[in-house]
């Protein structure tokens, strides 16, 4: 019983140290609209209205609802939260989490002038007031 209990701290211990040189680079969460989406990369506009590329690695986990998705089918249009690790410029999410049902028929909304200006409902763009034209998700 002993035995056991000793082996089992030295596991632990030796996770314990491990795991700061395993995760170096800096956690940090994001939360937005998907506006494009492929195998390697999400393109994620948050609510302040920044882009941000997040790319997705080998141990990028990635959720729908409950389920753990064998690879990540990020939708355009889907809102997403997503944990991700810097380092240096490049930002890799660790863990993807996506509404608990694909948006097959998402639509967003972008300004004709400004590519960057994309909203998941109908309205008016913050900086030329044009209409956004809705896009339907390309999947
Ligand atoms: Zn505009």
């Amino acid at each position: 019983m002993r035995m056991v209990r000793f082996v089992a701290l030295v596991v632990a211990a030796s996770f314990a140290s491990s795991w700061p040189a395993a995760h170096a680079g800096q956690q940090s969460a994001l939360q937005g609209t998907i506006v494009s989406a492929d195998a390697r990369r999400l393109l994620v506009r948050d609510d302040a209205g920044r882009s941000t590329a997040v790319a997705i690695g080998a141990k990028t986990v990635c959720v729908r609802g409950a389920t753990v998705l064998p690879r990540c089918d990020a939708q355009v249009g889907e809102r997403v939260a997503i944990q991700l690790e810097e380092s240096g410029a490049t930002k890799t999410a660790t863990r993807v989490t996506l509404p608990a049902k694909p948006a097959k028929t998402a639509t967003i909304y972008v300004c004709p002038m400004h590519p960057e200006v994309v909203l998941d409902k109908p309205g008016k763009c913050p900086k030329c007031g044009m209409t956004l034209e809705p896009r339907k998700a390309t999947q």
